[in-house]
């Protein structure tokens, strides 16, 4: 997915949105500033055997923002766009997301300036493991345990695992999460970011008397979380599926889109474009599409101040990192259109992966129905949680959840003190 404006800075939208936060809880400077840094942070530059015998020099980050509330946690991301201010923002955007769902971990990122859809398995599978390599001292399942984000999977997942095991002589299948089922990893795990969201839009559906079933549905972006999401909007909960769109381009069709079928022409073809029987859009057009429900699930700045006027949506829910900067959600939440913002939205599949770890330590896994039935707890749970504060403090949800989360790990930073 191409970025639309570069020069939005994600990091800086970060640190303005802890600004907005620290003001509304009357944070002391120092809190705040301390809040606006990673407290650890590495760049990587690395060889990788080319499948034409040549080596090229890639570029890799790991950005350890916050580890106040337990170990760091959060994805991987391979993709050409990555920058360290990228990394750092969705490193600080981790620590919220796990305090807002509750989950004792502290935030990271980590991503590697690549084209995967350029490049051979082998090639990804090296370029993987000598990443791991050169940041495994920061690793551990008490440390910092990555995940998969943009264009990583379970298989890169395996990779780390290995990497990191060869390393200490022994399997330690809890450095990572979001691993195959064969290495420890969770029943419902690859689905649930997608399964998460859907959750939250059917309780934010209620509270604003919309009704789901029926209900139109545009996404932007058909990757693991916004397909998934699509799913189970669809197959769960009743929606139609009106747009979808990915990195190449976006279809629409008035009376519903089979997103199954979707996925399955997004599988032989390499995109969602030239759907048998839909329009083809522009990738822009899918979010100012008129739904009832937008679910952007792709990249950052995707709502900006350009477009947040022309979305005609009652009910965003983010499943991407950081889609909406924050002069669009001001425009949003003026136009009175609910957002479900990232940290909750998209949080389904860091609290599986939590649940996976939790698996993996024990040496004792959970069956399928258990896993989901303690996510939707969470998410039912952590929505009521932000829709609780936005409706008393008269925020929207944004600002909702980005209280609970910060007020949270100022809670854990105050109570340990201050070392030595
Ligand atoms: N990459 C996902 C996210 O942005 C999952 C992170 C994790 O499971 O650690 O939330």
């Amino acid at each position: 997915m191409p970025k639309s404006e570069p020069v939005i800075n994600p990091f800086e939208t970060a640190k303005r949105q802890v600004d907005i936060v620290a003001d509304i809880i009357g944070l002391d400077e120092a809190t705040r500033e301390e809040l606006k840094h990673p407290k650890r942070e590495i760049s990587v530059y690395f060889p990788v055997r080319m499948d034409n015998n040549s080596y090229r020099v890639f570029t890799g980050y790991r950005v350890q923002y916050n580890m106040a509330r337990g170990p760091c946690k959060g994805g991987i991301r391979y993709h050409p766009q990555v920058t360290l201010d990228e990394v750092r923002a969705l490193a600080a955007w981790m620590t919220w997301k796990c305090a807002v769902v509750g989950i004792p971990y502290g935030g990271a990122k980590g991503g590697v300036i690549c084209d995967p859809k350029h490049m051979s398995k082998g090639e990804l599978e090296r370029l993987t493991r000598r990443y791991t390599s050169e940041i495994s001292f920061m690793l551990g399942p008490e440390i910092d345990i990555p995940a998969p984000d943009v264009y990583t999977d379970s298989q890169t997942m395996a990779w780390i695992m290995d990497t990191y095991s060869m390393g200490k002589g022994y399997s330690v299948p809890g450095v990572v999460t979001g691993k195959p089922i064969s290495l420890g990893g969770s029943e419902g795990r690859a689905e649930a970011t997608g399964r998460g969201c859907a959750y939250v839009v059917r309780e934010a559906a209620k509270d604003i008397g919309l009704r789901v079933k029926g209900g139109t549905v545009a996404v932007q972006g058909f990757g693991n979380a916004g397909s998934v999401t699509a799913n189970i909007l669809h197959d769960e909960q009743g929606a139609k599926i009106v747009a979808v769109s990915d990195s190449r381009g976006g279809i629409y069709k008035a009376d519903g889109l089979n997103p199954h079928e979707v996925e399955e022409h997004k599988t032989k073809t390499g995109s969602v474009v030239g759907f048998p029987g839909a329009k083809d859009i522009s990738n822009e057009e899918v979010l100012e599409m008129k739904a009832d429900i937008l679910i952007p699930a792709a990249l950052e700045n995707q709502i900006t101040s350009k477009n947040a006027d022309k979305i005609q949506a009652r009910l965003i829910g983010e499943a991407a990192n950081g889609p909406t900067v924050p002069e669009a959600d001001k425009v949003l939440f003026e136009k009175k259109i609910t957002v479900l913002p990232d940290i909750l939205a998209n949080a389904g599949g860091v609290t599986v992966s939590y649940f996976e770890w939790a698996q993996d330590i024990q040496g004792y896994f959970w069956p399928l129905a258990e896993v989901n039935e303690r996510l939707e707890q969470v998410m039912v749970r952590s929505y009521a949680d932000v829709h609780k504060v936005a409706t008393e403090r008269k925020v929207h949800n944004r600002t909702a959840a980005y209280v609970l989360a910060i007020q949270r790990v100022v809670d854990a930073i105050r109570i340990r003190g201050i070392y030595p």
